[in-house]
């Protein structure tokens, strides 16, 4: 879908959630439905039409950026406030939905006090997250493209991983290859946790040096052309334990039943519980603390959410990452990561990289 037709889909349905109108104020939502990537603006939607607001310092990018929207740009005012001023000239706007997921408690309560009582502010349904979960083709592309860039990277990654370096240098010499290599940044703070901080399943990179001997997990992501990658590899220092051996054989089955379990008509929900099965199976299920997967594009975390319970059903573009992990507190923890995308028979994965315990 282009992005006129995106927006002509979500103006559409309105009427149908009784909406005169919808402020979309989330950025990757505004970048997905007009294609502004700047830091500040508005896009105001009525069945009739749309609006894109914004203030002096993207005049110049939002008339090369936008499409399929009016731009208006009011001097000295923000786009929020320009809006506003619009929502109130107009006539028959009555019910105007507002994604306040995203919004503080402040710009919730600008919005109430500039359009008055005539007016009632609603929480307007997800309904561009819904769109984004299925990829077009071009999206698809692009995410390929970040996720071939960040697999290249692994071997350099790998290069850098001896005993004494700080993890923070590790990291610090992958996201300036990464940079060298053209991304537009890092999707999040590059995971390298070494040793005992591998049992943290959010370890990011600090000042600890690389052990001599044990798991360093490695999670990153780039972004390119504004969409995203993610990965994580678990490697080990010296020569693993026969527990190690064992563990990482157990993640590694787990993320591969995961992964097989990924195909149109299954729940993201039943994609988590193949992977839980298998640890569950190797006594390991307490120890996988978080949820199998997340969805990914315009942004690092995105529906659906690949989780316990949840009943999303899988479709042909949807893009997530599979990845299980065993954390044993105090001692060391391994996690695998793949983005994978839904093809019409199952998925293919997208971060192509080895998965054997590989030894450095
Ligand atoms: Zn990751
Ligand atoms: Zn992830």
């Amino acid at each position: 879908m282009s992005p006129e037709d995106r927006m002509r889909h979500l103006r559409a349905q309105l009427e149908a959630h009784r909406l005169d109108a919808v402020l979309i104020t989330h950025l990757p939502n505004i970048r997905y439905l007009c294609g502004f990537t700047g830091s500040a603006g508005v896009l105001a939607l009525t069945d009739r039409d749309a609006t894109f607001f914004t203030d002096g310092r993207y005049t110049e990018q939002a008339c090369v950026e936008v499409r399929g929207a009016k731009i208006t740009i009011r001097k000295g005012k923000s786009g929020m406030a320009a809006a506003l001023k619009w929502l109130r000239t107009r006539s028959g706007i009555r019910r105007i939905g507002i994604e306040s997921s995203y919004l503080t408690v402040a710009e919730r309560d600008v919005i109430t006090r500039s359009l008055g009582s005539a007016r009632k502010i609603v929480n307007a349904p997800p309904r561009v997250e819904e769109m984004r979960m299925v990829k077009s083709p071009d999206e698809i592309a692009k995410i390929r493209a970040a996720c071939e860039l960040g697999a290249s990277l692994f071997d350099g990654l790998t290069a850098g991983i001896r005993p004494g370096v700080p993890e923070t240098e590790v990291a610090g010499q992958l996201e300036f290859a990464a940079r060298k290599a053209g991304v537009d940044q890092m999707a999040f703070p590059t995971i390298i946790a070494g040793g005992h901080r591998s049992a943290l399943p959010h370890g990011r990179a600090s000042h600890a040096p690389i052990p001599p001997r044990g798991f360093v997990v490695c999670d990153f992501g780039v972004i390119l052309s504004g969409y995203c990658s993610d990965m994580t590899r678990t490697l080990h220092v010296g020569r693993p334990t026969a527990e190690a051996r064992r563990v990482y054989a157990a993640v590694r089955d787990a993320q591969q039943a995961g992964l097989e379990a990924v195909k149109p008509c299954k729940t993201v929900g039943e994609v988590d519980a193949s992977a839980r099965k298998l640890l569950l199976y190797n006594g390991l299920a307490r120890y996988f603390t978080h949820s199998t997967g997340h969805g990914l594009g315009l942004e690092i975390h995105e529906a659906p959410r690949v989780a316990a319970g949840q009943k999303e059903v899988l479709r042909p573009g949807m893009v997530i990452t599979v990845e299980p992990g065993v954390y044993l507190p105090g001692k060391w923890g391994v996690r695998i990561e793949d983005t994978v995308v839904v093809t019409e028979t199952g998925c293919e994965i997208l971060t192509n990289c080895p998965k054997d315990l590989q030894a450095v």
